[in-house]
């Protein structure tokens, strides 16, 4: 084939690839569900917010519980429970939020969470046997790292990797320090800068995607049952149907070539893209912007009068 034809035929490849497979994007909710009291809304109302904007947009997500945080409580496990009576599903994010990496963590005492909360989560419906490592942190030994691939394996439990990482726990966190000190802020400032945030994350993710296999990928999002989403996420959901992006479900998700990826790496975890770009060691240009933690949108919100200068 020659050079030119061959190029128009790459050309017509990617244009009728990107048309049969638009860029799609699963929700998930790590960390909840949330009982701890927050401006504004209570747990039951947060909870039932979340569900609505799903539903309004007919989006199958993810709840990844970690069970210290309510569901070990009966008025936490009954928010637990509305998320898979209403279609969404459940999966497991330990009982602490305790991190792997962490010195003091031993590796039975981190299985031994994942034994709990999954005895507690097992026969709600929407149940998956699906593991959401906490800080998306897989093992920093050898002892920790392989024991935990063995131990998934072992319970035909699921890495349920995350690929568009986001702050918005940095945002939220900055949200409710705002509205603690004036709580009839107005809050146009912070939805502005929270939309802002997710589609900068969604099109530096896209665009590593591209440049690590060459196509897009069905992208998994990775947010948290908190007040910021509770206020926002019908207009996060707008934010990527006006980008041109499609639903999907994580089940969905899951099921591409890419979530079969084990990237090899001393210390595995973050997102899945930036933990393959690490094991081939491809850095791109944007790469801080991809590791911070929201430092420029909580500078702006500083900037702007919006967040006590005291905020860290
Ligand atoms: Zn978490």
């Amino acid at each position: 084939m020659k050079p030119a034809t061959a190029a128009r035929f790459v050309a017509m490849g990617i244009c009728f690839n990107a048309m049969a497979f638009p860029q799609s994007v699963a929700f998930t909710f790590d960390d909840g569900p949330q009982l701890k009291v927050t401006p504004r809304m209570s747990p039951q109302d947060r909870n039932a917010a979340l569900l609505a904007a799903l539903k309004k947009h007919r989006v199958k997500a993810a709840l990844f519980v970690t069970l210290g945080n309510g569901a070990d409580r009966p008025e936490g496990l009954a928010l637990a429970k509305a998320w898979g009576e209403s279609g969404q599903a459940i999966g497991n994010h330990t009982v602490t939020h305790l991190d792997l990496n962490a010195k003091a963590t031993t590796l039975k005492q981190y299985q031994d969470e994942i034994l709990a909360c999954d005895a507690a989560i097992r026969a709600l419906p929407g149940y998956k046997p699906w593991f959401r490592f906490t800080f998306l942190r897989e093992g920093d030994t050898p002892e920790k790292r392989d024991g935990m691939k063995a131990f998934l394996k072992t319970k035909a439990m699921r890495n349920a990797y995350v690929t568009l990482d986001t702050s918005d726990w940095r945002l939220d966190s900055a949200l409710a320090s705002a509205l603690t000190e004036r709580p009839d802020a107005d809050l146009t400032l912070f939805r502005a800068t929270y939309l802002a945030h997710l589609r900068q994350r969604a099109e530096a993710y896209r665009d590593l995607s591209r440049r690590l296999f060459g196509r897009d990928i069905p992208q998994v999002l990775l947010l948290h049952h908190n007040l910021i989403n509770a206020l926002f996420l019908d207009d996060a959901i707008q934010l990527f149907i006006s980008m041109g992006w499609t639903l999907t479900d994580p089940e969905k998700a899951y099921q591409d070539f890419a979530y079969s990826l084990d990237p090899q790496r001393p210390s595995p975890g973050q997102s899945l893209l930036i933990s393959a770009a690490r094991s081939l060691g491809y850095r791109p240009g944007n790469w801080e912007r991809l590791l911070d933690d929201g430092d420029e949108e909580i500078q702006e919100l500083k900037r702007k009068g919006a967040l006590p200068a005291s905020f860290e």
